[in-house]
C-alpha cells in the first residue's frame, strides 16, 4: 500500500485533486469526512464531546452544533486540544478499519487539510500540496461556495502559510489556472509518480 498525504489551504482544490485521483483508481480517505462521522448523532464520540463541552453544543435533533462548538474552540487552544484528543483517536481507528479492507497494492490518498500544521508529513510516502493564491481561493470560496469573505479570510489566517506547506511537499500542484490544467497535472502525477505501483521505489520512506 502506498500512502499519499494530500493537503493545501482551504479552497485550494484538495477535493478536486482527490476526485481525479480516485478516477484513476486511488482509494481516498477524507479526514474531514471521518471527523464528522465520528461525532455524528448517537456515537460515543458525540457523547464525549457533550460531556466535555456541555449541552450547548448539541442541536435540537441530537446532532453536533458545529457553529457553537467552533465558537468555543476557535480562540481557545486548550479547548481545541481537548476536542482533538477526543476526535483524533476515533478518526485513527476508523482509518485503520477502512485500510483493513483495502487491497495491499492500493494507492491510498489521505485528504488531510491540517497535515502541515500537525506535522504529519513523515506518516506518508509522498506529500502532495495543492497551492493557489489567497485571491483565487477567496474568489472560489465566496463565489462557488457562497462562503462569506470574512469567514474565508479568518480560516486562512488560522492555517499554515504557503511557504510552510511548500517546505513539507514532495510535489506541489499549482491551481491558479483552469480545472483542465489541474486535471492534466494530476494525470501527470499519477502516470509518473503513482502508477504503476513500484514497491521498491517507496521502500524505506516510512
Ligand atoms: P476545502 O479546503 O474547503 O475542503 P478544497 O481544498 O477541497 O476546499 P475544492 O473543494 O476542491 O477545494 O475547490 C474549491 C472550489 O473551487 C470548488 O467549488 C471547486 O470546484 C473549485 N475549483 C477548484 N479548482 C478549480 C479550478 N482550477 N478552476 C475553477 N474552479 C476550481
Amino acid at each position: 500500500m502506498l500512502h499519499v498525504g494530500l493537503t493545501g489551504g482551504i479552497g485550494s482544490g484538495k477535493s478536486t485533486v482527490a476526485r481525479r485521483l480516485a478516477q484513476h483508481g486511488a482509494v481516498v480517505i477524507d479526514a474531514d469526512a471521518l471527523a464528522r462521522e465520528v461525532v455524528s448523532p448517537g456515537t460515543s464520540g458525540l457523547e464525549q464531546v457533550r460531556l466535555r463541552f456541555g449541552d450547548d453544543v448539541i442541536g435540537p435533533h441530537g446532532e453536533l452544533d458545529r457553529r457553537a462548538l467552533a465558537s468555543i474552540v476557535f480562540d481557545d487552544e486548550k479547548a481545541r486540544a481537548d476536542l482533538e484528543s477526543i476526535t483524533h483517536p476515533l478518526v485513527a481507528a476508523r482509518t485503520a478499519e477502512l485500510l483493513a479492507t483495502t487491497g495491499e497494492q492500493s494507492i491510498v490518498v489521505h485528504d488531510v487539510p491540517l497535515l502541515v500544521e500537525n506535522h504529519l508529513g513523515p506518516d506518508y510516502h509522498l506529500v502532495v500540496v495543492v497551492e493557489a493564491s489567497p485571491e483565487t481561493r477567496v474568489q472560489r470560496l465566496t463565489g462557488l461556495r457562497g462562503m462569506p469573505e470574512a469567514d474565508a479570510l479568518a480560516r486562512m489566517a488560522h492555517q499554515a502559510g504557503d511557504e510552510q506547506r511548500t517546505a513539507a511537499a514532495d510535489v506541489v500542484l499549482g491551481n491558479d489556472g483552469s480545472l483542465e490544467q489541474l486535471e492534466a497535472a494530476v494525470d501527470q502525477l499519477w502516470a509518473e509518480r503513482l502508477s504503476p505501483y513500484e514497491e521498491n521505489l517507496w521502500q524505506g520512506r516510512l
